[in-house]
């Protein structure tokens, strides 16, 4: 199965997937490639860092399931291979999950939405991105939300975290016994 986790910068996806996988072990993470620069205080791991001449070559290579360009950067998911039956995890934005939702239709579909504009602004702002980033980021947040409802995503508003990870936790589970018919 898949998980497709999206929702716009500053929502809080990272720390809701984080929690997912440190406490199922039968959840994998993908790690993607990004061409954009590592932030100050980012994990080495967060992403694999390529050059665009590396991207594009693997583009061409068909070495992604998905791929999209987000505010001048290109951002992919290499085809998994967890080398197991986990289920994957997928954090990535809604041109990447339009895409993934066409290949795999039964992929489960979660969209964070921030509890109010303001504190996704505050987030956005704190995180270490150049200023000018941040704004960007904030102008594109409504259009996203709007994307991924439009989709049909199952939409949490991350306003207690431990509760948007209860849901998550609960909607996964569903989505594992319908697949098992
Ligand atoms: P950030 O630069 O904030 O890490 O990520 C920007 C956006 O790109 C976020 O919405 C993030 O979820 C998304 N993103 C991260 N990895 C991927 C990926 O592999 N594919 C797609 N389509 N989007 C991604």
């Amino acid at each position: 199965m898949i998980v497709v986790m999206c929702g716009p910068g500053g929502v809080g996806k990272g720390t809701v997937v984080a929690r997912l996988i440190a406490e199922d072990p039968h959840l994998w993470l993908s790690r993607s490639w990004t061409t954009r620069e590592q932030r100050p205080g980012e994990s080495d791991d967060a992403y694999t860092y390529v050059t665009r001449e590396q991207f594009e070559t693997r583009i061409a290579e068909g070495g992604f399931l998905e791929h999209a360009e987000f505010l001048g950067n290109l951002y992919g998911t290499p085809w998994p291979e967890p080398g197991d039956d986990r289920d994957i995890v997928l954090e990535i934005d809604v041109q990447g999950a339009a895409q993934v939702l066409e290949r795999a239709p039964d992929a489960l579909f979660i969209l964070l939405e921030p509890p109010s504009a303001e504190v996704q602004a505050e987030r956005l702002r704190g995180r270490g991105d150049p200023p000018e980033q941040a704004e960007r980021r904030i102008a594109v947040a409504q259009a996203e939300l709007a994307e991924g409802r439009r989709l049909g995503a199952i939409c949490i508003i991350n306003d207690d975290l431990d509760r948007t990870v209860d849901r998550c936790r609960a909607l996964i589970a569903e989505a594992r016994a319908a697949a098992l018919g």
